[in-house]
């Protein structure tokens, strides 16, 4: 019988994996993972996602090991790769189908390959409107969807027998270097499981809190949303699997919120389909002379977490301890970048590729020109973020407490501007300049100068 190639992207899982599935069904199974950082050129996967690749591939080598296979590794640009091993192997392949740029590359380079569907809920490409075209709004597009919903129910692993591949060279995945030495950042990331059974255990934990799901899940202070992102990313939970779990734990009303935002990562696969320079362009012409500032020192302030504006430094901080932020607290800090500090949207873009464990060009990309409003389905540029009233108004004392701990005396109502916080400030003994910084703008000159700044787009 032939061999079948199953060529693993980030669907690191064994369950509901198509590919899998097809190939099992065909014939003795080799597995493959190729580590390219040449195909995505400047895209090449950032760093935190490096630590949760390589706990992901150990996990994922464990598992295909206790049923008897291996996980082939190599490392280079994938697309030749994938054919040579193929060759190698007399193997026919199979994969998911990704729709990043690169990722489309990578199979066109590959030859003869069976692509599957498993990465997203629908075939972006499937959703169309009446006259046969592609949507480039939210709603009308989700409404278009739900016509396909529920996806798919889950697939259970196969029965797998496994192509004898020992003598196949793989490298040794310590070898990559994907985990951090010197420094080791990642101290901050042990509350992640990354794998297959780490995803399940936190879609499971998630299940038992989705009935609060739309009640908490702007409030950055409570584990109000299920922090499946980076298994999602790294493709270790199906959505399909996601869909069904919260659908049934709490009944498909109640889980709509959840639902829609899993729509939303379809939707964005959606845009990157039509637009794959998505991550670099803006989808509106009129953005491309907008009058950013070069402020080299504003956008460290910014990374480090540093701009004197609570909400924001928390955020920032807790993206650089753990690799991941709450969402509310990413369009305030993102929104602060590109209208209070007028920096290029795409320097905060990259600074999240590099420290998300979740990171994702379609979604990175549609939330960085949502913000922006130089998006296909954005907010208006005129729309700007009060980071003090945000703040406020999602109730974030407690988040602000934690990451940015030199303000942990201060009471809730001082917490979120501490720079008005006069008397309080003196009984919580902290100095501003010395302890935490003075804002780096004020909100309303940063304000009415975005504003300016739009204008001037506008006037062409
Ligand atoms: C500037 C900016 C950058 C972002 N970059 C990324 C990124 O690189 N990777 C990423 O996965 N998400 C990104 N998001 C979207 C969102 O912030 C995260 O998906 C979410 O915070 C993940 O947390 P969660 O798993 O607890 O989400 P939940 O609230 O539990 O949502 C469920 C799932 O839906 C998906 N999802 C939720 N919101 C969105 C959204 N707005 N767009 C697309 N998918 C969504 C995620 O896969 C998530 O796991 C970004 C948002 C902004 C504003």
């Amino acid at each position: 019988m032939t061999t079948q190639l199953v060529w693993f992207r980030n669907d690191l899982r064994l369950a509901d994996h198509a590919a899998l599935i097809a190939a099992a069904g065909r014939g003795p199974v080799a597995a493959l993972f190729v580590l390219d950082d040449e195909t995505p050129a400047a895209w090449k996967m950032g760093a935190a996602q490096r630590w949760w690749l390589h706990h992901s591939l150990a996990s994922l080598g464990a598992s295909i090991a206790a049923r008897g296979g291996r996980l082939i590794l190599r490392r280079g640009r994938a697309g030749p790769m994938v054919r040579a091993l193929a060759a190698e192997l007399r193997a026919e392949v199979h994969t998911l189908v990704h729709h990043e740029p690169w990722a489309v590359t990578q199979l066109a380079e590959a030859g003869a390959v069976t692509p599957h569907l498993g990465v997203t809920l629908a075939r972006p490409n499937s959703v169309l409107s009446g006259t046969g075209g592609r949507y480039r709004i939210f709603t009308p597009w989700w409404k278009k969807l739900l016509e396909q919903m529920p996806p798919p129910r889950p697939l259970a692993v196969p029965g797998i027998n496994w192509a004898d591949a020992g003598s196949v060279a793989s490298d040794d995945l310590a070898s990559w270097g994907l985990l951090p030495t010197a420094p080791d950042w990642s101290g901050g990331f042990a509350d992640w499981q990354p794998g297959e059974d780490g995803a399940a255990a936190r879609l499971a934990d998630f299940a038992r809190r989705a009935a609060r799901y739309d009640a908490a899940r702007n409030l950055p202070s409570v584990e109000g949303t299920s922090r499946l992102s980076p298994h999602l990313a790294l493709g270790e939970v199906s959505p399909n699997t996601a869909w069904h779990v919260i659908a049934d734990a709490v009944g498909e009303a109640v889980a709509e919120p959840y639902l829609r935002e899993l729509g939303w990562r379809d939707f964005a696969a959606n845009i990157i389909e039509q637009f794959p320079d998505h991550g670099d362009a803006p989808n509106r012409a009129a953005f491309n002379d907008f009058p950013f500032i070069d402020d080299p020192a504003g956008l460290k302030a910014w990374r480090d977490g540093e701009t004197g504006y609570p909400i924001v430094d928390a955020g920032m901080r807790q993206l650089w301890a753990t690799g991941w932020m709450h969402n509310r607290v990413r369009m305030i800090t993102a929104s602060f970048l590109v209208k209070h500090q007028l920096i290029d949207w795409r320097h905060g873009e990259r600074w999240f590729w590099d420290c998300l464990v979740d990171a994702d060009y379609a979604s990175n990309a549609q939330g960085w020109q949502w913000v922006m409003g130089s998006g296909v389905d954005s907010s208006p540029f005129n729309r700007i973020f009060a980071p003090v009233g945000q703040s406020a108004k999602f109730t974030a004392a407690d988040y602000i407490r934690r990451w940015v701990p030199e303000l942990a005396k201060l009471p809730d109502d001082a917490i979120h501007a501490p720079w008005e916080a006069g008397v309080g400030l003196i009984r919580a003994g902290v100095k501003l300049g010395r302890d935490y910084p003075q804002p780096i703008v004020g909100h309303e000159a940063a304000r009415a100068r975005a504003l300016a700044a739009w204008a001037q787009v506008k006037a062409g």
